[in-house]
Order: C-alpha cells, then sequence, then structure tokens
C-alpha cells in the first residue's frame, strides 16, 4: 500500500470517526467512489507519474469590457500545473473528491450550515496552474453553488477570457465555502468573521496542496488575510507578489469593488495585475492585451 494511499485511508477513518462521535450516522457517498473505495485502484500503489508536458490547450480571446476582446489565439498555452506531482492523476482526483465530499457535508459552523442553500465547494480545472481565490459566496453563488456566478463573478470571467483563458481552464475557490448569514435581512452580504475564517481555511489549504497551481490570486482583502494572515491592506498590497507557501500570489481588486468603482484606474489596475500573473505563467501576451488599458485608449 502506497504511504499516499494509507494517509488517505487514515485522514478517512478520522474522519468518519468524528463524524460518528458527534451522532452522524449515514454519509452520503457516490457509488462511483463507494466502489472505489472497496477496490483501491491499482493506480494508488504506483509511483507518480510523469508531469504533464504538452496538453494542446489552446488560449481563447475574450475581453474584460465589452469591447473587442484581445485575442492570443492559435499560441498554446499550458494551463495545467508543471510542478512534478508526486501523486498519479487517479490518486489526485481521488483525494479531491474525498475532500469535496468532506466540505459538502460540514456542519463545523452550525449557523453557516442551517442557512446556506448549497456549499459553494469550487470549480475549475484540478490541474489549473492558476487558481483565483475570492471571499465567500454571495446569494447567487448559494443558490447555484458555484463560486462567483453573480455579477463579480460575470466581471471575473470576463478577466479570465481576456488574458485569453476560460473559466475551466484555471480553479475558483473561496475562503468560506458557505454564504455568511444575514439574520433578519433579505439581501446583503457580509464580511467573514474571524472565527468562520479559521474554522473553513484548512479545506481551502487542502485544495491549494492538491491543486498544487503555479500562481494563485487573491480578490480583495479578505482573500489576503485568509490565505497570508496579513492585513496591511489591500490597497498597499495589490500589485505587489506575496508567497503563499513557495507560491507566487498576486493581490489584486475583488471584481465587486470594479464593479462599486467603475473608474478606468482601477480597473487598469486589476488588468496590470493579470499581466503580471501572466508573465509569471510565461503565457504569451499579444500587443492588444499588452496594450489593453492604456491611458487613452
Ligand atoms: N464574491 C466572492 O468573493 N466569491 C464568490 O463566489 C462570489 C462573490
Amino acid at each position: 500500500m502506497s504511504a499516499t494511499y494509507s494517509q488517505l485511508l487514515d485522514a478517512t477513518i478520522q474522519h468518519l470517526e468524528a463524524l460518528k462521535s458527534r451522532g452522524t450516522r449515514n454519509v452520503p457517498v457516490s457509488p462511483d467512489t463507494l466502489r472505489s473505495l472497496s477496490q483501491p485502484s491499482p493506480l494508488l500503489h504506483q509511483k507518480s507519474a510523469e508531469s504533464p508536458k504538452g496538453f494542446g490547450v489552446r488560449q481563447s480571446s475574450g475581453a474584460l469590457e465589452s469591447a473587442s476582446a484581445p485575442t492570443t489565439a492559435g499560441l498554446p498555452f499550458n494551463v495545467r500545473s508543471q510542478v512534478p506531482n508526486p501523486q498519479s492523476a487517479t490518486e489526485k482526483a481521488a483525494a479531491f473528491a474525498a475532500l469535496r465530499e468532506r466540505v459538502m457535508v460540514c456542519v463545523k459552523c452550525e449557523h453557516l450550515a442551517s442557512s446556506r442553500k448549497n456549499v459553494v465547494f469550487g470549480v475549475g480545472n484540478i490541474d489549473a496552474q492558476l487558481m483565483f481565490v475570492g471571499e465567500a459566496p454571495g446569494a447567487d453563488e448559494d443558490t447555484q453553488g458555484e463560486p462567483f456566478v453573480g455579477r463579480a463573478g460575470e466581471l471575473l470571467t470576463k478577466i479570465i477570457q481576456a488574458m485569453g483563458l476560460q473559466r475551466g481552464d484555471v480553479y475558483i475557490a473561496n475562503i468560506l465555502k458557505c454564504r455568511p448569514d444575514t439574520p433578519g435581512q433579505s439581501s446583503g452580504n457580509r464580511k467573514p468573521t474571524p472565527d468562520e475564517m479559521a474554522t473553513c481555511i484548512p479545506y481551502l489549504h487542502e485544495q491549494i496542496d492538491l491543486i498544487r497551481p503555479r500562481v494563485l490570486v487573491a480578490l480583495g482583502a479578505t482573500a489576503i488575510e485568509g490565505l497570508l494572515g496579513k492585513t496591511l491592506g489591500i490597497m498597499k498590497m495589490r500589485g505587489n507578489w506575496q508567497t503563499y507557501r513557495g507560491t507566487p500570489l498576486m493581490p489584486t481588486f475583488h471584481p465587486a469593488y470594479l464593479l462599486r468603482n467603475q473608474a478606468m484606474s482601477e480597473k487598469r489596475k486589476v488588468w496590470e495585475d493579470m499581466l503580471s500573473v501572466m508573465e509569471k505563467l510565461e503565457m504569451p501576451i499579444s500587443e492588444k492585451q499588452r496594450n489593453y488599458f492604456m491611458r487613452g485608449s
């Protein structure tokens, strides 16, 4: 039995015992997972797969505004992680699925578990080189069970597309997996409390540890605080490379801030941050992308 497999098994047993001690008698498990649990894949015992080289993923064009999109179509860019991965693809997918199942039934914050419609685990490519981290689900995300699908999400999608990528090329997650409740209010959002962040952040750490992105983008002050524990403030930190456990992290403005503050100067700052991210990932950058938010353009 490989070390990783026995670690996974231990973690699963520990988790189930913790649930049992809290009175849980049943856990939802998909038929596929059940099958793979009873018959561990031989791949789980193999040494790591070779890290992928060419993936043939091509950049697509996109636009931050509805204006014409900068395009790098035709230029191949490998958006999957190139960091040597000690796990096989099967082990990684199984570990990610197991993590997801734990998060989906999480009731650590009772007040959020009882007010949520859905747990918002995360979405995208688990082999992505680039991972975006936001604050917490809002009402739309809570309803749909997917991060960044409301107005701020639409803007994030445009930003990703302007980089020549699609949402499915990157991974998107939040510090909190449940929508912060707003008792007595029928609408609106609130910032997660320090307790809620401390309770939920281990799940994000696990997601990042499994995905192993080459670059992280922290969207807004809460994401920065959650990942780095620093409170220098978004205005001072945005645009300046940081490091999260050895992974380069770019702090930038949250798309919701860009919706509140429509100034072109603020959009330009975010785009400059994304250009830095593209450079770090050695992505091709077209002239059009480079000049996208030039003064006067
Ligand atoms: N804002 C966030 O920080 N995350 C979401 O998923 C949606 C809005």
